[in-house]
């Protein structure tokens, strides 16, 4: 049984599904398999990029409230890092299995799959679903998709979700947010020797840059009542600014681009909303001020029956918040309750050599399968 998970987690790691590049191969072999289980596969192509899809696979009594099994299909490139084996060929060593995605979370779809080949089509009283997705490390991008999607088409899922990220089996419920947004001074060009004639935009974006400064001052001040967060305000980040073209012209136009990470709750708009209602009265007719990204946080209450149910494969018995956000945010958007718990650790995913104990894959396989079993037979 352990070379069965083994097995599947070395052909998940071959798909190099780098987010940016094509996922469809990887995605039609999640499917047949799924398909060989007995669930019910459908495909949801990502809008204008035939090459990027995400999937739903259920099995058991539609619309009974079982549980829902996420995960991203997508890893993050490794290009530029000391490797000491091929990223994408599934590589034992010291009790580990090395490989691009191996905790981040092929694993998880590995130990997922042995795990619902133990139990027959038809010992599901609820309904089970499984929510794979695509380009989660890029900005969650594929449960943002299939969220707008399924609020227009209408849906129901089962409230308890796991994702099944790298946790080292200990249940998370709540991380930060990430929001990127963008500010765009406009101003008018002149040359150097009459700047009487033009309008700098970047001496425009340096007050707007310290009217954010003052901003992130604030929000530090600001700490949220949450004790499994380390640093209970938002994180805030002046992170790039571009403008001018010549020394001897008065620039024209200047970006300023700035990222938060809103806090466990906290709507991801907030903060963006008081920058703007901070942009002095001079500039705004010049200013134009725009989210490009935005991943929701994620809290999700106490006690529910799914943490009970993992709690008994917990290796810790604290509840805690992840540094790292995940498609739960979006998700919860639906009503879902989504819990963060998995194999692997995540302070080796994203890295060279990332690695999964065996020990922990071939766990993981009786977990997803105990945690189905209460949920759904
Ligand atoms: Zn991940």
């Amino acid at each position: 049984m352990a070379q069965a998970v083994v097995d599947d987690l070395a052909r998940l790691v071959a798909f190099p599904t780098v987010s940016s590049r094509p996922l469809t191969e990887l995605a039609a072999w999640l499917a047949r398999r799924c398909t060989d289980l007995g669930f019910r596969v459908e495909r949801f192509p990502a809008p204008g990029e035939p090459d990027k899809c995400s999937l739903i696979a259920s099995i058991g009594p539609p619309g009974t409230n079982g549980l829902v099994l996420s995960g991203h299909m997508d890893v993050v490139p490794v290009v530029g890092q000391p490797w000491t084996t091929d990223p994408f060929i599934l590589t034992e060593r010291d009790g580990n299995l090395l490989g691009r995605g191996s905790a981040d979370m092929k694993g998880f779809f590995a130990a997922t799959l042995q795990a619902l080949a133990r139990i027959p089509p038809d010992a599901y009283r609820r309904e089970l679903v499984l929510v794979w997705t695509h380009d989660e490390e890029i900005g969650c991008l594929g449960s943002a998709q299939l969220v707008e999607h399924v609020t227009q088409t209408g849906r129901s899922f089962p409230t308890a979700c796991l994702i099944g990220e790298p946790t080292d089996f200990q249940v998370l419920r709540m991380h930060p947010g990430h929001v990127a947004m963008e500010l765009v001074v406009t101003g008018r060009a002149a040359h150097s020797s009459r700047p009487d004639l033009g309008l700098n935009a970047i001496e425009g974006a340096a007050r707007l840059v310290a009217a954010a400064s003052r901003l992130a001052d604030d929000l530090s001040q600001e700490q949220a009542d949450i004790p499994e967060i380390d640093r209970p305000w938002v994180a805030f980040n002046v992170a790039t600014i571009e403008g001018g073209n010549a020394i001897n012209i008065v620039p024209d136009r200047c970006v300023v681009r700035i990222g938060y990470r809103p806090l466990p709750g906290m709507h991801s708009d907030t903060v963006f909303e008081r920058l703007v209602d901070r942009i002095p009265d001079d500039l705004r007719p010049r200013t134009t001020a725009r989210i490009l990204t935005r991943t929701p946080s994620l809290l999700t209450e106490r006690g529910t029956p799914l943490e009970d149910s993992l709690a008994r494969h917990a290796l810790t018995h604290h509840v805690g918040a992840a540094s790292f956000a995940t498609d739960g945010g979006n998700l919860a958007k639906l009503g879902l309750k989504p819990l963060v718990f998995g194999p692997g650790s995540i302070t080796v995913a994203h890295q060279p050599d990332e690695h999964i104990p065996i020990g922990q894959l071939v766990r993981a396989v009786d977990v997803v399968e105990d945690v189905v079993r209460r949920a759904c037979c």
